[in-house]
């Protein structure tokens, strides 16, 4: 698959992270495609929204997939590179590729996924960057309750 496809999935991704912001959340969404680039489910982080610490853009996509019979060849997009919990889901469930918006606000799990055989593609956004850049200069103290930082 090419770049430009990749790209028009991270813009699903980032359209939830920016609900998510407008609805004074945490600006991290996430969606998961088929193999051939059908979108099958979206979310954001909803951790402010529902006072639930376990619903990551990636978690909150995921449970709204439904049973899957078989997750190798998904694709999860998400515009931050997944954390540890999001990643041992990654790897739980077999998820071939994660498709990362960026990775310097956090870097996560990424190497570890990469390491043990997911297809990892970072594309290093900026837009995605400065949206979430915004919200942690906004509100750190609710960005380091997300990333477990005391
Ligand atoms: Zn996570």
């Amino acid at each position: 698959m090419d770049q430009a496809k990749y790209e028009a999935m991270l813009q699903v991704a980032l359209e939830e992270a920016r609900q998510g912001f407008a609805e004074g959340g945490i600006p991290i969404g996430a969606a998961l495609f088929t193999e051939d680039g059908e979108l099958v489910s979206r979310g954001h982080n909803r951790r402010v929204q529902e006072d639930d610490s376990s619903i990551h853009g990636e978690t909150d996509a995921f449970r709204k997939a439904g049973r899957q019979r078989s997750y190798r060849k998904l694709i999860m997009v998400t515009t931050l590179s997944p954390c540890w919990y999001c990643s041992g889901l990654v790897r739980q469930f077999g998820i071939g590729t994660v498709v990362v918006g960026e990775s310097r606000t956090f870097r996560g799990g990424a190497d570890w996924l990469r390491e043990n055989g997911v297809n990892i593609i970072d594309l290093d956004s900026a837009e995605c960057r400065e949206l979430l850049e915004r919200y942690v200069a906004a509100h750190p103290e609710v960005w380091n309750e997300d990333i477990g930082k005391e």
